[in-house]
């Protein structure tokens, strides 16, 4: 495993470790960094990749072992010094003290985390490993591809694995290592499909052959065709290993000795000797190649995480400044910042209600927002006109065939016309109320976003800002609800001024000359009346209407 010469160490450690110190800071809460990821069909050989790049033994078996993705954190020591493990996850970190309590170890954190079941979860299980015998990577297993749920899987465990993986190789800081035995067809295993559709151009893809030795007798030929790249091509091409079969773990066969024997079984094979030679077979070439990957990976996404962390740094910043330095620990002095903090609010709240600029740099759009909602409640109006205009000839025919007494047609009935007014002013009140509410609501939302952009870091302000809002809003809104229903009040009772009226009325009549009259005013008996009241209904109303009467506006 020591084939990583020493002057790789001088590049490779300080990418490796430094990406390390960025994850330990859980920087990858906010920003992925470069990884290797480990996919492949149930089966195929993952997990006993991992081992041989590990040293350690981890849960193998038939059906999904792996059922969490595993960190696998490993970091090369120098010659001599002890192995080192720790576990971790969720909140949970144990030290492990030897190799071989690791299998069992994973073993528990999966129980704990997925339940005794065959189910999978997207909790991340972390491996720390330092020992002189490992490569300095980090690679993350992941369960395999599987088809067909077991008794016990929920029916879409195929589905929940593959999100679970395209989650994890979609990020173009992951290397997909993909992982393909040598028996069967690789155009058709779906770890490779579907690292080609996250990768369509196999920039960030490397594929890792496995059980050469189970290679069907007559088809070496097309393997070897495959490690150079010709049948589907990666531009990271593809490496080749062999691993402990199910005997030579049944016979207890080590992992150092697996290596012995993956070599001789190498140098001493008819066709993959040339893929031996060429430095494209074995798990300690595999290991180099894989800790270049991730360095030279590591080298170019360098520049963008900088970026990234420039950038967030800077959100960072920003945020802090306007935490200020917090209020001072001197009581006095501490009462004077609180009260400057109050003042400033309380100034940018009334500049914020009369649209004048703010102080606290918070963009505001409440008269926009008001603008929107007035207009809307113009049309309101300019529509229930319209209705209104139907509604007096429905009924003032209604009128004319019912309760017309003595008088002639054409004399009109003061107390009809004057109901029908009040009808139609009344229809409008409840309306108008609760326009008043839905602004008095959007007036408390921008307030508070105030009050939340301008105290922060001082949660019990803003709460008790929130409240001195919300009571003087109640207040204000009780009395513009009062205010507003008295207005009706007063144009339930008819009147106006006469000349307005009386100018409306002759300039209706004007119009109605001019205008071909109406043909239902026309041909009815009782048109002489209808036609009379229309004219002074329309008159009253359009006096009513915003156009023409000042209070509406307001
Ligand atoms: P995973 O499901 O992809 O993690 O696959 P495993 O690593 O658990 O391997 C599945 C089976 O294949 C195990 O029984 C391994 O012993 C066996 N296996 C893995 N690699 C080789 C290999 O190179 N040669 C042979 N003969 N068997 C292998
Ligand atoms: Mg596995």
């Amino acid at each position: 495993m020591n084939s990583l010469n020493q002057q790789y160490e001088e590049k490779v450690r300080p990418c490796i470790d430094l990406i390390d110190k960025l994850r330990s800071l859980g920087v990858e809460k906010d920003l992925a960094l470069p990884a290797i990821a480990v996919i492949g069909d149930q089966s195929s050989g993952k997990s006993s990749v991992l081992e041989a790049l590990s040293g350690v033994a981890l849960p193998r078996g038939v059906g999904i072992v792996t059922r969490c993705p595993l960190e696998l954190k490993m970091t090369r020591k120098k010659k001599g010094e002890a192995w080192y493990g720790k576990i971790s996850y969720r909140d949970y970190n144990e030290e492990l003290k030897k190799p071989s309590l690791v299998e069992k170890k994973i073993r528990e954190a999966q129980d704990k985390l997925v339940g005794n079941g065959t189910g999978i979860s997207n909790d991340l299980i972390s491996l720390e490993i330092a020992s002189p015998d490992v490569p300095d990577l980090t690679l993350i297993d992941l369960p395999g591809i599987t088809r067909v749920a077991v008794s016990g899987q929920s029916e879409d465990i195929g589905e929940q694995i593959k999100r679970l993986i395209q989650n994890n190789i979609r990020k173009q800081e992951t290397i997909s290592l993909v992982v393909v035995p040598c028996n069967v067809d690789i155009a058709t295993t779906e770890a490779l499909r579907m690292a080609q559709q996250v990768d369509p151009e196999g920039e960030r893809t490397l594929g890792v052959l496995t059980k050469p030795d189970l290679v069907d007798k007559g088809t070496e030929e097309n393997v070897v065709k495959i490690v150079h790249n010709e049948v589907i091509p990666l531009k990271k091409g593809y490496m080749v290993v062999k691993c402990r079969g199910q005997k030579e773990i049944t016979e207890k066969v080590s992992l150092s000795e697996a290596l012995k024997n993956e070599e001789a079984f190498f140098k001493e094979h008819a066709h993959f000797q040339t893929l031996f030679d060429e430095g494209q077979a074995t798990v300690p070439k595999l290991a180099e190649k894989l800790t270049l990957e991730l360095v030279h990976h590591i080298q170019k996404s360098l520049p963008r995480l900088d970026e990234q962390i420039q950038k967030k740094l800077k959100q960072t910043r920003a945020n802090l400044d306007k935490l200020s330095n917090g209020p001072p620990s001197d009581a006095i002095e501490r009462l004077g910042f609180l009260i400057d903090r109050v003042s400033a609010f309380t100034q940018d709240a009334i500049s914020l209600t009369k649209g004048e600029e703010l102080k606290c740099g918070y963009k505001s759009s409440i008269f926009s927002l008001l603008r929107g909602q007035f207009a809307v409640w113009r049309e309101a109006i300019e529509t229930s006109g319209t209705n209104f205009n139907w509604n007096i000839q429905r009924e003032v025919s209604q009128y004319e065939r019912k309760y017309r007494g003595r008088e002639l047609p054409g004399f009109i009935n003061y107390k009809t016309f004057e109901a029908m007014i009040q009808e139609q002013i009344k229809q409008l009140e409840e309306p108008a109320v609760q326009k008043l509410k839905d602004v008095s609501e959007l007036v408390k939302k921008e307030l508070f976003e105030l009050a939340q952009s301008s105290l922060v870091g001082f949660p019990n302000l803003i709460r008790t800002a929130m409240l001195k809002i919300e009571d003087i809003r109640t207040k204000r809104e009780a009395e513009a609800e009062a205010i507003l229903r008295m207005q009706f009040q007063m144009e339930l009772i008819v009147y106006t001024q006469d000349t307005t009226y009386s100018q409306m009325l002759a300039k209706r009549k004007r119009e109605d000359k001019e205008e071909a009259v109406n043909s239902l005013v026309n041909n009815n008996s009782s048109g002489a009346t209808l036609k009379e009241m229309l004219k002074h209904l329309k008159s009253y109303y359009q006096d009513f209407r915003p156009e023409g009467h000042p209070a509406c506006d307001r």
